[in-house]
């Protein structure tokens, strides 16, 4: 039996981050992941943008958020002597001249004076651009394959990760602890993405799941450097590749690339780039929204061992360090969660739930 303090199932970002804050607070973990192909981390495109361009307002907690998700990934590249964070700024272009006032507007605010940039009529190579375009700061991506690898190849190290689908048969909670297959552990936190709704402790959460298709492109010509976004981001990887994204599909929850997302993304692409261009691959994900699209942390009603760390929605990169880190003070010295994050916002769920399974009234 190899004793541990803390099971963590799932290895996207939510599950790397949180258990990279845990061993940081000394904690001993066990990180289980099913290794998957595909999963919502390993296909979004890692960009953080700190402006909700529909509002033009600041997104939410962003002024907390970037620099504490910043810090630890610089933290992080450092200990594992990689790199997969970039600075870049994010070039709005505009559609209308409207946009451009309203950015105009905007840009004066006290609050956004750090993150919007004046607008510029110069136009950009390649890109089409009649109404001209402005920039946004504190913006960056995360390579959250590579971030991913190397969480995985640290926690291999010290014998903390282990390729398993995790089989809830297996887990067996006790008052004194919980123990899944040969591993012994106080307590036991899921991280499992949209993976969640099969979960028996949690598929009562209130998720409201969102599929996300992107391209991958080959454009030779294109020479764009920054993020660029006009109703979809072209992403610049290496070699004159580029990622387009994404959409955003309710009904349909498959992971399995759709027709329809190849023509809303090529169709929009077109109207953007003025240089030709191949599709080289696509990819879909589901991304872990909640109806009030705010994170959840915390404990299960009833069975107090067994946390949910989960609804990282479309922000997963800039949200999970400092709300991982929110979690583990909790646990650690009790600090309250915020109703606002706290999975007790939903407490009154499972009581109907569980009220109606045992034929009571609600
Ligand atoms: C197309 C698209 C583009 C996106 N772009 C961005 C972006 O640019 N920036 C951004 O911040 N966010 C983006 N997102 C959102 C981002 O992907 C999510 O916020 C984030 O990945 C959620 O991470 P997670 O760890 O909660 O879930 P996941 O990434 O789904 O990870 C869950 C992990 O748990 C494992 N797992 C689940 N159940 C089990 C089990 N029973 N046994 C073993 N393992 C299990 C899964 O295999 C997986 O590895 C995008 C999403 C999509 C779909």
């Amino acid at each position: 039996m190899k004793t541990v303090d803390f099971i963590i199932v799932g290895q996207g970002i939510a599950g790397s981050v949180l258990s990279l804050i845990l061993q940081k607070r000394g904690y001993t973990v066990m990180v289980i992941d099913n290794v998957p192909q595909s999963s919502a981390s390993l296909i979004a495109a890692g960009i953080y943008n700190p402006i909700v361009f529909k509002r033009l307002v600041k997104s939410w907690r962003v002024d907390d958020l970037v620099p504490f998700a910043e810090n630890f990934y610089v933290e992080m590249e450092k200990l594992f002597e990689s790199n997969f964070l970039e600075k870049k700024k994010i070039i709005k272009i505009f559609a209308e001249q409207q946009e451009v006032d309203f950015w105009n507007k905007k840009a004066s605010e006290m609050d956004l004076l750090n993150y919007l940039n004046p607008t510029s009529n110069e136009s950009k190579p390649n890109v089409k651009s009649p109404f001209g375009s402005a920039s946004v700061n504190k913006a960056g991506v995360l390579d959250v394959a590579n971030f991913i690898q190397c969480t995985r190849e640290h926690l291999s190290k010290s014998n903390a990760f282990l390729h398993d689908q995790f089989d809830f048969n297996s887990l067996h909670i006790s008052e004194q602890g919980v123990t899944y297959k040969t591993i012994k552990a106080e307590k036991i936190i899921f991280c499992e993405g949209y993976k969640v709704l099969k979960n028996p402790f949690f598929s009562w959460l209130p998720f409201k799941l969102a599929k996300g298709e992107v391209l991958t492109i080959s454009a030779t010509d294109l020479n764009v450097t920054d993020i660029v976004n006009k109703g979809v981001f072209i992403l610049p990887l290496s070699n004159n590749t580029y990622k387009v994204g994404a959409t955003y599909e309710w009904k349909d929850l498959s992971e399995i690339n759709s027709e329809k997302a190849r023509v809303d993304l090529t169709e929009k692409l077109n109207r953007i780039i003025t240089v030709p261009y191949e599709i080289i691959s696509q990819e879909a994900g589901i991304r872990p929204a909640v109806i009030d699209r705010r994170p959840i942390l915390g404990f299960h009603p009833i069975e107090k061992r067994v946390g949910v760390f989960n609804g990282m929605g479309t922000k997963g990169v800039m949200i999970a360090p400092l709300m991982a880190d929110i979690f583990v003070n909790y646990i650690k010295d009790g600090k309250v969660l915020d109703t606002e994050i706290s999975v007790e916002r939903f407490y009154t769920f499972h009581k109907k739930i569980r009220q109606n399974k045992l034929g009571l009234k609600t």
